[in-house]
């Protein structure tokens, strides 16, 4: 097929060829507007709006005056509303930052179907959805309004542009915010737990909040953050997660927390993350906040970091027994069942874990401390007691005698060879 390459336009290439005749006159008597006919072959050439290419079919032909566009009998006007809709979506975004946008429509299936009744009967193999075509002319109408970025990409905002009902909807798609936390209270979750008698309505046993416990990590990260971002609520990814009564210690952990629809999308995280601190009291705080991605959470979920923890244990012992004890611990292959504690929510198996590093570092009268790095999942409450035998080998068995664990704190997270 030969390609004109037209002077003063160098991206135009569009050539009326007798197989667009053919199709033209198939349609000539449809009561299609230019919008619509032009679409007929939509994804015929490039460089031209659909229009552009009806105006061009008809130069050279002897075809009907093209329909106005409020009485097509394809999109019935479908496509004559712009400055209408590019206002409503100011509208529906006044008081929200966004800087990039996508955009969708709803139309009636009637039409849409007619649309393609429309292609087989014209013989078309170029033609080009309503949808797409409106998406794509109201995607530069909104910018050269606004000013601001479209496209089909990851975008701030959506505006669905429902043509049935003459509305526009508005989805704000999620911030994210990455960082590690570190835990310095015993008696706080990692997320908000709902409370198990009433599932969160609230009842007596929790006096009213819903909540099993009054605070959580998450919680005391994500106030904060939604008054400075004025999200509708938020999601809380760990890289794992402590038991309530253990500290997060060293560095943290890294968690990534999911705005809902935002309304303020740039926050200073610095003043942020001070109100975290300030508001948490020495519960919580958070260390290289910053902004993440969608693919941070995959990530972070993923993730099955190694992890080291300082465990005091009740028992009484002689350091050369324990010493020899953990020297034949390391390395080894544990046999863990799902612990007592836990077997209420997950299933029963056996699963094989190793201690990787294991150091005595202080005896006391009747409590030694150890510091362990154990591969991810390793329960090390109940590597160190045996809980009941469901853990073998466990410490408890290979001193002798039993042990229980009084504190334990994670102290690094190995996320990144650290
Ligand atoms: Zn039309
Ligand atoms: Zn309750």
């Amino acid at each position: 097929m030969a390609s004109a390459k037209e002077a003063g336009s160098p991206t135009v290439d569009f050539v009326v060829s007798p197989e667009l005749v053919t199709i033209a006159d198939h349609a000539r008597d449809l009561g299609l507007c230019p919008e619509c006919f032009g679409r007929l072959v939509g994804r015929y050439g490039h460089g031209l709006t659909n229009p552009e290419r009806a105006e061009r079919i008809a130069s050279g032909t002897e075809l009907p005056a093209f329909a106005p566009i409020a009485s097509c009998a394809l999109c019935r006007g479908g496509f004559d509303r712009w400055e209408t809709w590019v206002e409503r979506i100011e509208r529906t975004a006044r008081g929200i930052e966004w800087a990039t946008f996508s955009c969708g429509c709803r139309w009636d299936p009637e039409i849409l179907a007619h649309e393609e009744l429309i292609w087989s009967k014209v013989g078309t193999p170029f033609g080009e959805s309503a949808r797409s075509a409106f998406n794509r002319e109201l995607g530069k109408k909104v910018e050269q309004k606004t000013g601001k970025q479209g496209g089909s990409g990851p975008s701030d905002v959506v505006f669905v542009a429902d043509l049935t009902v003459g509305r526009v909807e508005l989805t704000i798609r999620p911030i994210y915010l990455t960082g590690r936390y570190v835990k310095l209270d015993r008696t706080i979750p990692q997320t908000r737990w709902p409370c198990r008698a009433c599932k969160g309505r609230g009842c007596t046993r929790c006096d009213g909040t819903g909540k099993m416990y009054p605070t959580s990590v998450e919680e005391l990260i994500a106030d904060p953050v939604l008054v400075a971002t004025q999200g509708r609520g938020t999601r809380f990814h760990g890289m794992g997660r402590e038991d309530i009564d253990a500290r997060m210690l060293g560095e943290g952990r890294p968690f990534v927390l999911e705005v809902l629809a935002p309304r303020v999308r740039s926050i200073d995280l610095a003043t942020v993350n001070a109100e975290i601190g300030r508001t948490a009291a020495g519960r919580v705080e958070v260390r290289a906040l910053a902004v993440g991605v969608p693919g941070d959470v995959t990530r972070v979920k993923e993730a099955r970091p190694s992890k080291s923890y300082r465990v005091v244990v009740a028992g009484e012992a002689a350091r050369e027994k324990i010493n020899e004890a953990l020297k034949l611990a390391v390395d080894r292959a544990i046999a863990q069942r799902t612990p007592t504690r836990v077997a209420h929510r997950r299933s029963d198996r056996v699963r094989t874990r190793r201690i990787v590093t294991a150091d005595l570092v202080a005896v006391d009268p009747g409590r030694f401390t150890l510091e362990l790095r154990a591969e991810a999942g390793t329960y090390i409450k109940e590597w160190v007691e045996g809980d009941g035998g469901r853990t073998e080998p466990n410490l408890s068995q290979s001193l002798g005698l039993p042990l229980h664990v009084e504190s334990l704190d994670v102290i690094a997270i190995h996320d990144e060879e650290t």
